[in-house]
């Protein structure tokens, strides 16, 4: 396979919540950040990848 995907997570920065999963070419060399809406902040806030 070419393009490898694989999934990770996207973590909440202030409460350490794991609350999406995304899919992430391997080969990607920067790191995904996304703004997202965190349950346990009740706001958004910029979640970063981690790995599975
Ligand atoms: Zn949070």
């Amino acid at each position: 396979m070419k393009n490898k995907e694989r999934y990770v997570f996207l973590e909440c920065p202030d409460c350490g919540e794991r609350n999406y999963t995304t899919f992430k070419r391997q080969k990607s060399p920067y790191k995904l950040e996304k703004r997202k809406f965190c349950r346990r902040c009740r706001k958004h806030t910029a979640h970063k990848e981690k790995k599975l």
